[in-house]
């Protein structure tokens, strides 16, 4: 039982002795692509309660109940940086979003930009995602992903006292800016392929809770520039010290 590799997140509150119902998607999978028997062990977290132990009761195909035996990790929270990313083409908004639950982002919030030029983004999907990324990465909290928001709107009704740490490819020099970022909930906004518009970098340069900044001398791709972004703020002001 010690030897628990799988780890699941459901939906539910967690506790010593606390019974947890399989999703039929969950159940397909203990059952009939691992084939666990009865009384494995299974981790599981639900985003608040930590990660627990917990024991096959019932097994089908298309069912299933764990009950939760003893606390195994505690709950960790990430530091409260969100992401805003303009979509890209769907498996690279997929590796955007697995990158950010791997790197600690708290919250996910996709933005149409001026050049977003993507499919639409099946936020549904992007949650799958979000949760996938998080047990295979060990985290005990799965940001949310938010609906897909013009960036117009977000910054009108940008709640005060966050700062906007905006990847800008047209500037050149970095070091300034991030010996001088302190602590406090923060955002990551990265552009499109297309680049921001000339009336979106107004904007953003007018707005007080935007701090540009450069990711080095190339253009990187978004989901570089996201990767990229998240580790920066991570190793200055996160959980990585
Ligand atoms: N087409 C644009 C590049 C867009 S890259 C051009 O040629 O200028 C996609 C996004 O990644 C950008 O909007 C920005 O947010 C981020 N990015 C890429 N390279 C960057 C850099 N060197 N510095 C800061 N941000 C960068």
């Amino acid at each position: 039982m010690t030897d628990a590799k799988i780890r699941l997140f459901v939906d539910c509150p967690l506790g010593a002795g606390q019974g947890v119902a399989l999703s039929e998607g969950q159940a397909n999978y203990l059952f009939a692509v691992m084939r666990l028997p009865l009384g494995a062990g299974v981790l599981v977290f639900n985003g608040t309660d930590g990660e627990w132990l917990a024991t096959v009761a019932e097994g089908g195909k298309r069912t299933g109940r764990l009950v939760c035996l003893d606390p195994a990790r505690p709950q960790v929270m990430p530091p409260d940086l969100w992401l805003l990313f303009a979509p890209v083409k769907k498996e690279r908004t997929q590796f955007i979003v697995e990158k950010a639950v791997e790197l600690g982002a708290a919250r996910l919030c996709p933005v149409q930009t001026r050049f977003t030029n993507a499919e639409r983004l099946r936020v549904d999907k992007a949650r799958a995602h979000a949760i996938e990324a998080a047990e295979q990465c060990g985290a005990t909290f799965v940001p949310p992903v938010e609906e897909v928001q013009p960036l117009d709107r977000l910054l009108s009704g940008w709640p005060e006292g966050r700062r906007i740490l905006w990847a800008d490819e047209s500037l050149i020099t970095t070091r300034q800016t991030l010996a001088a970022l302190t602590p406090g909930p923060w955002a990551v906004l990265i552009g499109p392929e297309g680049g921001f518009s000339v009336e979106e970098r107004d904007r953003l340069r007018a707005h007080p809770a935007v701090v540009p900044v450069s990711l080095g001398p190339r253009i990187l791709r978004a989901e570089t520039a996201a990767i990229a972004a998240l580790t920066l703020w991570q190793s200055t002001l996160g959980d990585w010290t």
